[in-house]
């Protein structure tokens, strides 16, 4: 009786937007693409956006969703009664971890020749790329894949020739039976943000071999091959200048388990389908990575690779976010209309997309400038230094806001663990945390200002965007006006004492970044609403403005031509 009955549920189904292709319903992505990316290798790639899309919006989906529902657990022994610990996985994060680690080679990709049939090396924007779809259904997993490809990028630049000579192979192999995984063990109680504060020993033996004993407090991926660890040396300084970098791995070579323990894992909020633990190392065998007192300035290398990661799961989460709620608006009715007809749903909806923009065009960005510093361009390293802090702070702190936000654009159904919100808002708070909370890496971008004169290159680099946009004159001003605010703002903050505005500065520096390389790829690309958001993140999130105002955008920052343009699309 209930299926004929007009009030049932099925009568009025939610819409599911489950099994559309995240690729290729992403229209502003294809856009960007076909700007930033070499004609020759974005062809080659489209069939693997296109088969990464699919898998995001419906196979990996559901292996996410699984896999968040039945968390690894730790298991002390074999049922032979062997003391061999193991972490149980569940299938569904096996297969994730299959997809993204082999078939697709995202650990890997930026380190060998060959990856998805491209001869040469992929630069990193492919690789952020095909990040940005597979975090969209899957954020947990992402961790292990970046802490992987990091710490094969640290061994490759730190690490002595026998010593990469014996482990890339393992660490870039695309044979799931035969590849490893990454970790990296740095934080402890006592030392967190304070990693001067490490009190992990690491002892030389007479052999020359050292031994590593203590506790680390936060170790994601516990059970990996191989893990990057910070401890002291016995015999050095105090502070800083005594902390060395060390390669431990899982195993010795008879095959038996290295000296160290995982203690328990942590009960978290979100990344619930991955495993992080405490460890307890046991006079572990390691290999010292480069020089001895050097471990932070070549951590830091490996974290700052990490928190460029971050950012790109970042926008990954948002755009997942605001595409479900886009997907919403226009499917659900009320009062007789879509919510998207609804004027007040227009502008919350506009809201979502302008962050999820920035963070989408700050990834491409700052993968640009990676690969130039990488190939050894001048003031490319600079750059480099201050769009990735610029990048983990602000779009790991708008992931949070705007995975919310997007949830109550579901309604109730948002609230609720059988879709996708719930999970995004949990994994998108992590991000503002982990490989440096907010202070520490908006104090990061004052440092990049202080010790790598990234200011002017950054300024330079937003010039030179300007240049190349030739935009209406009055919005061009009103840009390289808020810009120089911005600038002038951060070198207040890197004076002595000017600390307390590393917050204020990064944001402003961000939104002045971002709006201007908005402006170049709208100009670029021909696309009206990238015109309007990079107008919109300067109207509402750099200049001053009377809260009491109506929205208005100044007259003379279109030009007649970007004006039709605009009413055609609106
Ligand atoms: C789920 C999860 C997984 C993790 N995985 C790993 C891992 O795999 N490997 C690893 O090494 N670590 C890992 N971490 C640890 C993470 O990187 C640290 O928690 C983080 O760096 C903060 O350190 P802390 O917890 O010691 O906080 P603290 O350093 O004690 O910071 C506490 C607060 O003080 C603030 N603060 C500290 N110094 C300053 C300052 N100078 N100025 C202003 N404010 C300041 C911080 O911003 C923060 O708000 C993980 C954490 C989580 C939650």
């Amino acid at each position: 009786m209930a299926q004929n009955d007009a009030t049932a549920a099925h009568a009025h189904p939610i819409p599911d937007r489950h099994g559309q292709n995240l690729f290729s319903t992403d229209t502003e992505l294809h856009k960007l693409l076909a700007l930033y990316l070499p004609a020759d290798l974005l062809a080659h790639m489209q069939p693997h956006f296109e088969r990464l899309g699919g898998l995001a919006g419906g196979l990996l989906d559901d292996l996410a969703g699984t896999a968040d529902r039945n968390p690894p657990t730790l298991e002390q022994r074999t049922r032979t009664g062997l003391d061999e610990q193991k972490i149980v996985k569940h299938p569904a994060y096996v297969e994730m971890e299959r997809l993204a680690l082999s078939e697709f080679g995202l650990a890997a990709m930026s380190h060998r020749d060959e990856t998805l049939g491209w001869k040469g090396r992929m630069p990193p924007l492919v690789k952020y790329v095909l990040t940005y779809l597979f975090v969209q259904a899957e954020f947990g997993l992402c961790c292990p894949v970046s802490m992987t490809d990091s710490l094969t990028r640290t061994l490759r630049k730190f690490g002595g020739p026998e010593l990469v000579a014996r482990f890339l192979p393992r660490l870039t192999s695309l044979d799931f039976d035969e590849l490893a995984q990454g970790a990296m063990f740095m934080t402890e109680q006592a030392a967190g943000s304070d990693i001067a504060a490490t009190a992990t020993m690491a002892r030389q033996e007479t052999d020359g071999s050292w031994r590593l004993s203590g506790d680390k407090w936060f170790c994601s991926n516990p059970d990996a091959d191989f893990a990057m660890v910070l401890a002291r040396a016995d015999n050095g300084p105090a502070g800083m200048k005594g902390v060395s970098l060390f390669l431990l791995p899982r195993r010795l070579e008879d095959g038996s388990l290295n000296h160290y323990r995982i203690i328990r894992l942590k009960d978290k909020l979100g990344t619930r389908s991955m495993a992080s633990g405490e460890i307890r190392l046991e006079g572990a065998i390691a290999y010292l990575v480069g020089e001895e007192g050097r471990g932070f300035v070549q951590m830091a290398d490996m974290v700052n690779n990490s928190r460029l990661s971050n950012g790109v799961r970042a926008a990954g989460l948002m755009r997942r976010a605001v595409a479900e709620a886009e997907y919403i608006a226009a499917e659900r009715r009320a009062f007789g209309r879509t919510l998207e007809q609804m004027p007040l749903m227009q502008r919350q909806l506009d809201k979502l997309r302008l962050p999820a923009e920035q963070a989408r065009t700050m990834v491409c960005q700052t993968a640009l400038a990676l690969a130039r510093s990488d190939a050894g361009e001048p003031d490319a390293y600079a750059l480099l230094r201050i769009l990735t802090p610029l990048i983990k702070f602000r779009a790991c702190r708008d992931a949070r806001k705007v995975t919310g936000d997007a949830m109550e654009v579901r309604g109730g159904c948002g609230y609720i663990e059988e879709w996708s919100d719930p999970r995004l808002v949990r994994d998108a708070h992590l991000g503002s945390i982990w490989e440096g909370t907010s202070n520490i890496v908006a104090l990061d971008v004052i440092r990049a200002v202080k010790r790598e004169g990234s200011l002017p290159v950054l300024r330079a680099h937003c010039e030179q965007l300007l240049a190349d946009a030739a935009l209406p004159p009055a919005f061009a001003k009103a840009l390289r006006d808020a810009l120089a605010r911005a600038a002038a703002l951060a070198e207040t903050a890197a004076r002595e004492g000017g600390d307390v505005l590393a917050r204020q500065a990064a944001s402003a520096l961000y939104h002045c970044t971002s709006s201007i390389a908005m402006a170049w790829e709208a100009a670029r690309s021909g696309s009206a609403p990238r015109l309007r958001w990079a107008q919109l993140v300067l109207l509402h999130r750099v200049l001053p403005r009377d809260p009491l105002a109506p929205d208005a955008m100044p007259a003379d920052w279109n030009s007649a031509a970007t004006t039709r343009t605009a009413k055609a699309t609106a």
